[in-house]
């Protein structure tokens, strides 16, 4: 979607229709995590400090309430084991 030229988010434009302004340095946020949710009732406006320390967050901890890297160490650690019967096996 562009307006003036620019290419402006939906959900941008979804906020704006709502009535509410964007002021410098905010950006507008999902509540719902669906980047593709237009929803004006869904989108706020935050500042864009919060955005990232929220983004931030999220991306340390997934629905397993375990962070990133804890999820590759024990895949790892998985696949450790699993190398290793295998060695085993062919012994
Ligand atoms: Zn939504």
């Amino acid at each position: 979607m562009s307006v003036n030229g620019k290419a402006v988010g939906a959900h941008i434009i979804s906020v704006k229709l709502s009535g509410r302004e964007i002021p410098k340095g905010h950006v507008v946020m999902h509540k719902c995590d669906n980047k593709s949710c237009v929803n004006p009732k869904h989108l706020l406006v935050v500042l864009q400090k919060f955005n990232m320390a929220d983004l931030k967050k999220k991306r340390i901890k997934n629905h397993y309430g375990i962070t990133r890297e804890q999820m590759q160490a024990r895949y790892q650690a998985v696949q450790k084991r699993k190398a290793k019967r295998e060695e085993r096996a062919n012994e």
